[in-house]
């Protein structure tokens, strides 16, 4: 196959549930990504944070609480920021390892990446975004009394959520480029990007936490990507999931993705960011394709093999 230029979406399953997690799982995550660099594509990665950033946030209010000299909330922007710094320290090590041992020599570089959003968008409004771990009920209640929104998580416990407003702009869109043109390895806009809104000159840090799925598609688009890939804890997207007449997609058209949308097929907070990423990213041109599949599949996938394609027409 051809050299193509893909964005790769990592999430939650790619990088593991805390610090000793990640060591391992950015390993197994590399050679995945490894496998389509040594087929000659030209890789981006994003990754999600979601299990990171509720760390960080309580993680900053527990030290707040013991050290009266420290504040206990520290902005989501703030933790997002950590976040992608620590995964992408771990990841680009982790893969520069990879490449050097299959004889590959390429930099790998992190970009701590902000994204701006409306300050006006609804979902500042209607937190629908889950971060942190799952809540067994009585911490759900400790958690709603603290003043934080709790709900429930496609049948999979408490969690708690924040806002998570549209991506409009990659910030240092520009420094991406460069260094992919320069032949690098680049991971950007993790975590969804650090949300910030632009005061003239100033960019301000705002309390959400952007969806990667979303960050990631714009990612795509503004690199004129050929491929979205969205590496997931699903082989394939289902109709009917969970359900007797559970049936696994392979390729749709967007218009078919839509369908499926408004018909209630996909959770909001899991795979309907993926699908509306992938619609996104598929109709803004016609040699653009979207894949949702596993970590495991992704050289299958973008051979055509496995994982659900969506595609303009
Ligand atoms: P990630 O961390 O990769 O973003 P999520 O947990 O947010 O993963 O979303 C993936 C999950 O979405 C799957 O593991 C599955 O449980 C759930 N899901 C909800 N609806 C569907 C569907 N229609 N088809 C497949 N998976 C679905
Ligand atoms: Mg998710």
């Amino acid at each position: 196959m051809d050299k193509k230029r893909i964005v790769i979406a990592l999430g939650g399953n790619a990088l593991g549930n805390n610090l000793p997690e990640q060591y391992v799982a950015v390993q197994t995550t590399s050679k995945a990504i490894a496998d389509l660099i040594e087929e000659g594509h030209e890789v981006i990665i994003s990754h999600g944070n979601g299990p990171q950033v509720g760390m960080i946030n309580n993680a900053m209010g527990a030290y707040g609480r013991m050290d009266p000299n420290h504040p206990t909330f520290t902005p989501l922007s703030v933790c997002v920021a950590m976040s992608q710094a620590y995964i992408g320290y771990d990841l680009q090590n982790a893969l520069r390892e990879e490449l050097l041992n299959r004889g590959i020599e390429k930099s790998v570089a992190t970009v701590i990446t902000q994204v701006r959003v409306d300050e006006k968008d609804p979902a500042f409004f209607n937190p629908t975004k889950p971060i942190g771990p799952y809540l067994t009920s009585e911490e759900a209640i400790a958690a709603i009394a603290e003043g934080m929104q709790v709900k429930e998580d496609s049948g999979r416990g408490y969690r708690r959520v924040v806002a998570s407003p549209k991506p409009l702009e990659i910030v240092e869109i520009g420094t991406v480029r460069d260094l992919l043109t320069a032949g690098e390895i680049v991971i950007a806009s993790g975590g969804g990007g650090i949300p910030v809104i632009r005061q003239g000159n100033h960019l301000k840090g705002v309390g959400a936490v952007i969806d990667k799925d979303f960050a990631s598609c714009l990612l795509a688009k503004e690199l004129n990507a050929d491929f979205l890939i969205i590496l997931t804890a699903v082989e394939k997207v289902a109709l009917n999931f969970g359900k007797e007449n559970e049936t696994w997609l392979d390729t749709v058209t967007v218009e078919e993705a839509r369908q499926y949308a408004a018909e209630g097929h996909f959770a909001p907070g899991s795979m309907l960011p993926k699908v509306e990423a992938g619609i996104a990213f598929a109709e803004s041109g016609p040699e653009r394709t979207a894949l949702i599949t596993l970590l495991e599949k992704a050289r299958d996938g973008i051979n055509g093999k496995t994982g659900t394609r969506i595609r303009l027409n």
